[in-house]
């Protein structure tokens, strides 16, 4: 019966309300960071599980919509893909995006990932956060936090975002946060979406990672061709064998990784190979940059990096190396760290379009094939992966 309570019976409205109830019989942080910490010296895993099911209990995770999302492998030449269709996020009611447009903007919290979230009553074009609480954690020395992404695209999908509102970089440093990151929660994998458009996250704007536990096709994929990196004997390099351009490094020592990485991030950052329009840089603007994955590997180090260039042409004013015109119906926005696993929004269930769209994740070996025949595709593809370094 309706009780007069909502203004409108739409999912924003209702989300804000039950978030409140949930609020109210959430535990302050100071008692959720308390457990957390004595969880640890138990165990990492012991801390993240009690965090997880945590966040589940409070409804900050939805776990009713979560279910609906649709997840299955499909065989690839590449291996075993996992193919998720994003079914819980929820879509916009034309009210809600009606009543948002005459709504105040507040630019508090100043985004979605901002600590001040924590808590938050929030708003028609901000989710409620009564029930959200967040996990101190040090990365090189600098604060961060942990949390769980409310829509968890895979097991246990955490953000680990700076406590400060500033910018993505992918930098040294930022090598050397993620494989902190890995060695105190060695169950859990790290990444970070790029720090450009179009190959970036939808938030350029806070400094984040993504990890979570959860075995990637990606990290499932064999080295293609292994290679030497002279001032790096320590680091066992090569190229994976996926449809885009990675290098992994794997060593026990974290400096030499981060050291490496580093390497191939300049020299890849100036790279330029006109044949297959390739371009460092377009009147000043940068367009390479690259997304890392990190991971424990038994009691070694492991950093994959993704070799990412987001040039637009007029035929392609969306980028060149991204899926183009003809797949935007099943993947228009950036491609950026969940590429190891698709999140396709809405209804595009067609299992022939996915594999239509699987084909079209090669784009960087495509552009690179030119007129060559795909037999000498590879050839191409190796010598040019490396030819840089
Ligand atoms: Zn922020």
């Amino acid at each position: 019966m309706p009780q007069g309570i909502l203004e409108d019976d739409t999912v924003t409205i209702r989300d804000l309300l039950d978030t409140k109830i949930m609020g109210i019989l959430t535990p302050a942080p100071s008692v959720v960071r308390k457990i957390f910490e004595e969880k640890y010296q138990v165990s990492p895993k012991a801390a993240t599980e009690f965090y997880y099911h945590f966040s589940q209990a409070t409804n900050y995770i939805r776990t009713d919509r979560i279910i609906k999302d649709e997840k299955w492998e499909t065989d690839t030449e590449f291996g075993k893909m996992d193919i998720t269709i994003n079914l819980s996020k929820p879509e916009k009611d034309p009210r809600d995006i009606a009543k948002d447009g005459t709504a105040k903007k507040s630019g508090y919290p100043a985004c979605l990932l901002c600590r001040e979230n924590e808590g938050y009553a929030g708003h028609l074009s901000h989710p409620a956060r009564q029930n959200h609480r967040i996990i101190p954690i040090t990365l090189c020395g600098e604060q961060y936090y942990l949390q769980y992404s409310p829509y968890v695209y895979y097991n246990e999908h955490c953000i680990i975002f700076n406590k400060n509102h500033i910018p993505m970089a992918i930098n040294e440093i930022t090598f050397n946060k993620l494989l902190d990151f890995v060695k105190q929660f060695p169950h859990y994998m790290a990444g970070s979406n790029a720090d450009l458009p179009i190959v970036g996250g939808s938030i350029l704007s806070h400094d984040h990672f993504q990890g979570g536990s959860y075995v990637f096709a990606m990290a499932k994929a064999p080295y293609e061709q292994e290679f030497d990196l002279e001032r790096y004997p320590d680091i066992h390099a090569g190229i994976v064998k996926w449809p885009m351009s990675v290098i992994r490094l794997q060593g026990r020592a974290m400096d030499s990784i981060v050291a490496a990485a580093n390497h191939i991030l300049t020299k890849w950052r100036g790279y330029s190979d006109p044949e297959v329009n390739i371009f460092s840089d377009t009147d000043g603007i940068p367009h390479n940059t690259i997304t890392p994955i990190a991971r424990m590997r038994g009691d070694l180090y492991e950093l994959d990096l993704v070799l990412r260039n987001n040039i637009t042409t007029i035929d392609c004013p969306l980028g060149l190396f991204h899926p183009h015109t003809e797949y935007h119906h099943i993947k228009k926005e950036n491609i950026r760290l969940q590429i190891v696993i698709f999140i396709l929004s809405y209804r595009k269930k067609l299992e022939l379009c996915l594999r239509k769209f699987w084909r079209m994740q090669a784009f960087t070996r495509e552009q690179m094939k030119g007129k060559l025949h795909s037999k000498d595709l590879l050839k191409v593809y190796k010598k040019r992966t490396t030819s840089f370094l």
